[in-house]
């Protein structure tokens, strides 16, 4: 607690038009035992300090009617009053203020936002001087110039000291607050200098761990090829009879050889493909390509095999206009597998339907299908490589690469293929791609 000679607590007026900044003021100065009264202006601290006797005033500086300073030069000219400590609390840095301050006759000053103990270190130290002062007599007046204005100052050499050395801690409060500023600074830039390097050590492990991966799959599937193009041929060299006569069930069995030897190089053929793709490795002749002239040839693929499982196939056509740029051997693999997705994943009496157009200066094709539809939860995930609807109803024939194979070749081609889907009632494939000029 701050005390006076007799043991009374110290009297403090607190002039200040903020509301919420006088309160805050006087509950941090009470809290620390002294007895504190506040003015809302500089007039009613002058009614108040001719009522109460205060041993200081802390004074905001811009207050309307009556600022700070002219509060302070009101103090000075007053007999009475001449004499009290006061302290200016301004929220400016402008250097100026604080040679304001001490032509007006202030004690000290206070920068907002202060810290509590450079506020009681502040009004303790103007107290002090205070009680020194009052001992000696006035100095005379100095003048001095600083940034172009000039400055009448008759404060003793303690009250212009107390000044100064308060603007040099300021300063160096400041400073200290800069230097761990800086320094934070340079730490949150080390720290994301060091994130950026392991993200992108990690981009590079990925990529390289991609890359042995594709590398080893085209491997793999390169030498599988050939001994399964060796069963192939030796199987139908058999079923010719060219090894000597064949009885019926031999032939069925060199059959279910032959179908299952199909089978295994086509998914070993997907392996290829998508090693490739991976990789970079399979060229693209992009030209112009009319769409209609592309789809309609597929009827004489397609149809057999739907017609084989009971499902219809329609294709409704497309404006002769439409065309596109891409690969058209490309874009043919695409519908082929879209369509063969289709024809598996769609029961019997089912229905498959190909339409074609221009939306949105792209070129469309759309595969729908009446068959099981997929779940919204797997619809993103069907285009990632061997990802397959884990249902035991549509888990057929297939590693689950056709789609992942076929959004990269339409992705190389600047286009893409997206999916809408109703569980049980069917799903639409949409490939779009770049109208030609
Ligand atoms: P695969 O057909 O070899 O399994 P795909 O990449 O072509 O691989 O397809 C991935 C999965 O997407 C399929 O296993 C299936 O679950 C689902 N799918 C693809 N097309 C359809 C479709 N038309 N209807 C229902 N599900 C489909």
């Amino acid at each position: 607690m701050s005390t006076s000679a007799r043991g009374t607590p110290r009297k403090i007026l607190v002039v200040e038009d903020s509301r919420t900044q006088a309160e805050a003021l006087r509950a941090q100065l009470a809290a620390n035992g002294y007895d504190v009264h506040v003015a809302k202006s500089g007039v009613e601290a002058l009614a108040e300090l001719r009522r109460w006797n205060a041993e200081l005033v802390i004074s905001d500086v811009i207050m309307p009617e009556m600022t700070g300073l002219e509060l302070c030069r009101a103090l000075r000219n007053d007999p009475a009053l001449r004499g009290m400590p006061f302290i200016l609390l301004t929220s400016l840095v402008d250097p100026l203020d604080v040679l304001r301050g001490l032509e007006c006759g202030a004690d000290n000053y206070l920068t907002k936002p202060y810290e509590l103990d450079q506020l009681l270190h502040r009004i303790e130290r103007t107290l002090e001087s205070r009680q020194k002062r009052a001992t000696r007599s006035a100095n005379d007046s100095i003048e001095i110039t600083f940034l172009g204005s000039t400055f009448t100052i008759r404060s003793s050499r303690e009250q212009v000291l107390d000044v100064l050395v308060s603007s040099f801690e300021d300063v160096v409060r400041a400073n200290t607050a800069l230097r761990a500023a800086e320094e934070e600074r340079a730490r949150l830039y080390e720290q994301e200098k060091q994130a950026r390097l392991d993200a992108e050590e990690a981009k590079a492990r990925a990529e390289e761990a991609n890359r042995a991966k594709s590398e080893f799959l085209a491997m793999m599937s390169h030498d599988l090829r050939t001994p399964l193009n060796a069963i192939g041929g030796y199987s139908e060299l058999l079923a010719m009879g060219v090894r000597g006569p064949v009885n019926e069930t031999q032939l069925s069995d060199l059959e279910r050889i032959r179908r299952n030897q199909r089978h295994l190089l086509s998914l070993v053929n997907d392996v290829l493909s998508f090693a490739r793709l991976e990789t970079g490795e399979i060229p693209l002749h992009i030209d112009r390509v009319n769409l209609d002239a592309t789809v309609r040839p597929l009827r004489a693929v397609i149809e057999p095999q739907a017609t084989q499982r009971g499902v219809t196939y329609e294709f409704v056509g497309c404006a002769p206009e439409v065309i596109v740029m891409a690969d058209s051997e490309r874009l043919e693999q695409i519908l082929i597998n879209l369509l063969g997705n289709a024809i598996k994943f769609t029961s019997t009496g089912g229905k498959i339907t190909v339409t074609c157009a221009s939306k949105g200066g792209q070129g469309v094709v759309e595969v729908s299908d009446t068959g099981i539809g997929i779940p919204p939860s797997k619809l993103s995930s069907i285009f990632d490589a061997f990802v397959q609807v884990d249902s035991n109803q549509g888990r057929r024939d297939g590693v689950g690469l056709g789609l992942a194979i076929s959004r990269k070749l339409a992705n190389a081609m600047h286009g893409d293929i997206t999916v809408r889907s109703v569980l049980g009632e069917g799903s639409t494939f949409s490939v779009t791609l770049p109208l030609a000029d």
